[in-house]
């Protein structure tokens, strides 16, 4: 197994473009566990860990360009108040150990179901920004990100070198089933952000499809009886049956397995019932919010 360590990005991009089956490893808490499984033994490492820039982030006016190898740490302990979903789901990954090294870029790099990051980055609104030394730049919707199981968008020369999520304009949840608190795959996940500013709400669902996934049918019912209840400038608390009608949809926009991890049926109710909780988290958040703006008013 060769290991190329390019010194730059410019250096990074040749490097995959020469050898298109060169594995990437940034914090190597999946590829190695890979290599020393033997699931998986590539001629060539191609490691990004001498790319300073790749650790950066920069908060613009409207999104956070996250930098592939921002450690969840940094997101946890910076990023808060922009990213509120993508911090809570980062909390929950593995250990302060595998924290410190692992990042988004890893995460959609292995494009597991179960990941982390990605039910946050679906509810948030994200691109991913893949780069080949051959095409340049391209930025890929993170709902066109996922393709299959293990599988991305990403072509075999292309690198990722950074993910641009949006600005929380309102509050965000993430919730985790596991068989423990801590060091724990999800058995199924879900993300939830209210986006006040374009009166709407976003989810994201993981370990529960082949790839993760929006509950775009719960959404869109959410979105629409919202509205028509005036819920968003009224601030009134949502009717339980709102809420059960949201958490059914969203059970329904599940598409599990049975495995070691849990049965689908269970999955499918863990689901609906993390849907009607982070529902009722973000809403009296939101309700709050409004409560102290109008009492400053
Ligand atoms: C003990 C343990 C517990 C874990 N618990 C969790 C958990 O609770 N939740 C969770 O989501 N994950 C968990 N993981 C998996 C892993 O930590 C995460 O997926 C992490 O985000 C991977 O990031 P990394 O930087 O270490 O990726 P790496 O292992 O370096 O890479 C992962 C994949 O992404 C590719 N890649 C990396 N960077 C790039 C790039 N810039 N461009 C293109 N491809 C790239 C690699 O080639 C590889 O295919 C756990 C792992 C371990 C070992």
């Amino acid at each position: 197994m060769d290991f190329l360590r390019p010194a730059s990005w410019e250096e990074a991009l040749a490097a995959k473009a020469e050898h298109p089956t060169a594995v990437p490893i940034a914090g190597g808490t999946d590829v190695m566990v890979e290599i020393n499984f033997d699931h998986r033994r590539p001629e060539y490492l191609l490691d990004l860990n001498r790319i300073g820039d790749l650790t950066e982030w920069e908060v613009g006016e409207e999104s956070v360009r996250l930098g592939a190898s921002v450690p969840y740490t940094r997101i946890m302990e910076n990023l808060r108040a922009e990213l509120p979903g993508l911090a809570l789901a980062s909390h929950t990954v593995a250990s302060p150990q595998i924290r410190n090294r692992g990042g988004v870029g890893g995460n959609l790099g292995t494009a597991s179901p179960a990941g982390d990051a990605h039910p946050a980055l679906l509810a948030a609104g994200a691109e991913v920004e893949a780069e080949s030394a051959a095409r340049g730049t391209r930025l890929i919707p993170i709902d066109e990100f996922y393709t299959g199981v293990k599988r991305n968008a990403l072509q075999p020369d292309e690198l990722i070198r950074a993910v641009h999520v949006k600005k929380a304009d309102g509050p965000q949840q993430y919730s985790k089933v596991g068989t423990r608190n801590a060091m724990v795959i999800a058995v199924c996940a879900f993300g939830l952000a209210l986006h006040p500013e374009t009166r709407t709400v976003r989810t994201g669902i993981g370990s529960a499809a082949p790839t993760p996934v929006r509950a775009k049918a719960a959404e869109e019912f959410l979105n629409a009886a919202l509205e028509e209840g005036g819920f968003w400038d009224n601030g009134k608390i949502i009717t339980p049956s709102v809420a059960k009608q949201f958490a059914d949809l969203c059970s329904a926009g599940c598409n599990p397995i049975d495995d070691v991890r849990g049965t689908a049926s269970y999955r499918r109710h863990a689901v609906g019932v993390m849907a009607r909780r982070t529902l009722t988290w973000t809403w009296e958040s939101y309700r709050g919010t409004r409560r102290t703006i109008e009492g400053a008013a």
